[in-house]
């Protein structure tokens, strides 16, 4: 009796986009480019409202996987900064000075 390996070893070939190592069972799956590839050239598509006035529409911002990341990262981090710590203020009490301190 033998064991069998626990990582079989992968055939692999050049991505035809950036010419790093591929698993050939990537191409076999469907897929013609490296993970890195794929992921890059995955688009996501933000409605934003453009124009003024009478004058506006939705506008489709296409942006690529990466660039949507970093958009939802900032619209959340604006949104905590924005909701107040209500715990901390109801626990304020009796006369205190406020320092404002630049952090
Ligand atoms: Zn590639």
């Amino acid at each position: 009796m033998y064991q069998t390996k626990p990582m079989e070893k992968l055939e692999m070939i050049a991505c035809p986009k950036c010419g790093n190592p591929m698993p050939l069972k990537r191409r076999e799956l469907g897929y013609h480019v490296c993970v890195n590839c794929s992921t890059v050239s995955a688009k996501r598509g933000i409605p934003v409202m453009r124009g003024t006035g009478d004058h506006t529409w939705v506008d489709l911002e296409v942006m690529t996987q990466e660039q949507f990341e970093r958009y939802e990262e900032m619209e959340n981090k604006t949104k905590s900064e924005i909701r107040p710590n209500k715990q901390t203020k109801d626990n304020l009490q009796g006369p205190f000075t406020i320092v404002e301190t630049d952090n």
